[in-house]
């Protein structure tokens, strides 16, 4: 290793200020700055440069001083046992090396550390979107079927529970399968598509829209009376029937729904989430039935048509 001299303190910074040192040996008496300011220096420079102090034979005070002014170690002079000298210089060596070693561990934890917390990042991202994903129909974004009978049943436990009003809506596309043998199959999805953005613009954020089947869609409308959820159903009905589908730059189309309702009103007994499907799916055919284009409205405890 290089090892520089200096006749005093003044030469020992200028040699410290451009030179890459890690241990300073100095004396306590020097002409002009003192070994302890040297050290005081020193350390207001680099914290973690290691100096150590030759101290006069039986001045403890001295020893006392260097230490607390942040001298790594000490040596007595005479300085007639060199062992003693060689093994203090190396030990402040050795320190000096394992606390950088030490500081270049630190930057690589932090650096793992902000890996770590980088992947942990996108794998919760990953995870929000797989669970999405799972409750999710594909062509229409809406919730899918399984979703929705899990939603359901919830809904259904809740309003027998509390005694609360719920209506269910059944929607399927008047002569689907006519207008795909008209306008294609990627016609007949821009058609999906077109139904579930009107029933995403006519509900309310609190009703709960899905894609049943492959022209069919349900909503679930919480705390909606039997008369209220007509209402709903007229409203999509109608924005269907006068919406211009958009299939191609040079083709367009129309579409009518049949809609089937099951409603609950707040005094109904129990009910069962077979028997709300099963009376939506019956008032459905009934629709389908009077010539489609309309919506049939059955109360659940006394199935009569009321619409
Ligand atoms: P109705 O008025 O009685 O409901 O007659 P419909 O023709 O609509 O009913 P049907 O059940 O006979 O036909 C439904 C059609 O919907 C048949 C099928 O090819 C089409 N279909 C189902 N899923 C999809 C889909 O994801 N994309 C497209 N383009 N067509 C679909
Ligand atoms: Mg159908
Ligand atoms: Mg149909």
């Amino acid at each position: 290793m290089p090892v520089h001299t200096a006749s005093s303190a003044e030469e020992a910074l200028e040699i410290f200020a451009i030179e890459d040192i890690d241990v300073v040996i100095t004396d306590v008496q020097m002409g002009g700055m003192s070994g302890f300011d040297l050290l005081k220096r020193l350390k207001l420079i680099d914290q973690s440069v290691k100096v150590i102090v030759m101290t006069s034979y039986n001045s403890y005070e001295s020893v006392l001083q260097a230490l607390q002014l942040g001298a790594y170690d000490y040596l007595q002079k005479p300085l007639d046992n060199q062992p003693s000298v060689v093994a203090a210089v190396q030990r402040a060596f050795e320190n000096s090396k394992l606390q950088q070693e030490n500081l270049d561990l630190l930057v690589q934890l932090r650096a793992s550390h902000d890996q770590l917390s980088a992947a942990n990042r996108s794998l919760k991202e990953a995870n929000k979107k797989l669970k999405r994903l799972a409750v999710t129909d594909g062509l229409t974004n809406l919730y899918n079927r399984r979703f929705f009978d899990q939603v359901l049943k919830r809904e259904v436990g809740r309003r027998n529970r509390y005694k609360l009003a719920l209506s269910v809506v059944m929607i399927d596309i008047d002569n689907f399968k006519a207008f795909n043998d008209t306008y294609g199959h990627a016609g007949g999805d821009t058609a999906i598509k077109t139904v579930a953005k009107v029933l995403i613009e006519s509900a309310r954020t609190t009703d709960i829209i899905a894609r049943y089947g492959g022209e069919e869609f349900i909503v679930a409308l919480p705390l909606t009376e039997p008369s209220r959820s007509i209402t709903f159903a007229e409203r999509v009905r109608k924005n269907i029937e006068n919406r211009i589908i958009e299939i191609s730059d040079t083709e367009s189309s129309s579409l009518t729904l049949s809609i089937g309702i099951a409603g609950v009103d707040a005094k109904a007994p129990p009910i069962s989430t077979p028997e709300l499907i099963n009376t939506a799916d019956e008032a459905l055919y009934l629709a389908k039935q009077q010539g489609k284009n309309q919506c049939q409205l059955f109360t659940i405890d006394t199935k009569d048509r009321a619409a």
